[in-house]
C-alpha cells in the first residue's frame, strides 16, 4: 500500500500548469496552458493529458515540506523523479529559490540525491543550475 497523501489541496495554485513544457499540449515552459483560467483551474479537466492527471507536486505528496513550500508561497514547483529532484522557479520571482529557508533545503535535498547517484536541477527561465550539495 503506498502512503496517504497529505491533506492538502491546490487552493489557487496553478503553477503546473505554467512552469513546466508540456509535450501533449504543445505548451512550452513559462507560458500558460491554454487552458488554464486563473482562480477556476483546468478548462480542459475531463479530457486532460496523462502527463496532468498523473502529476502532483512534491508539497502535495510529501508531508515533510512545510507550508513555506506551497508553490505560491515560495514561488517554486518542486517533484521527483527517482532520486532526482527537480525544482521549476517561477520566473517572476527568479531569486527566491536563493532565499533561505529554501536554498538550505535545497541543498540538503541534493546532498540526499548524490548519496542515491541522483542530482537537484533548478530550472529558471533559461537557466539550468544543478545544485550538488556540497
Ligand atoms: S504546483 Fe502543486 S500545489 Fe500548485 S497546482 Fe500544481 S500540484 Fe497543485
Ligand atoms: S490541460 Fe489542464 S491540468 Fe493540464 S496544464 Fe492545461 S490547465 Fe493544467
Amino acid at each position: 500500500m503506498g502512503e496517504a497523501l497529505p491533506d492538502r489541496s491546490c487552493g489557487t495554485c496553478t503553477l503546473c500548469c505554467v512552469l513546466p513544457d508540456i509535450d501533449e499540449l504543445d505548451k512550452p515552459a513559462n507560458h500558460v496552458c491554454r487552458h488554464c483560467m486563473v482562480d477556476t483551474g483546468c478548462l480542459a479537466y475531463a479530457d486532460r493529458p496523462l502527463t496532468c492527471r498523473d502529476f502532483l507536486c512534491l508539497w502535495r505528496t510529501d508531508s515533510s515540506l512545510e507550508d513555506h513550500w506551497h508553490p505560491e508561497r515560495s514561488h517554486m514547483m518542486v517533484y521527483r523523479q527517482g532520486p532526482q529532484v527537480t525544482v521549476l522557479v517561477d520566473p517572476r520571482f527568479p531569486e527566491s529559490w536563493q532565499a533561505e529557508p529554501y536554498l538550505g533545503t535545497l541543498r540538503r535535498w541534493a546532498e540526499v540525491a548524490r548519496e542515491d547517484n541522483g542530482y537537484l536541477v533548478v530550472f529558471t527561465g533559461d537557466q539550468v543550475r544543478v545544485i550538488d550539495g556540497r
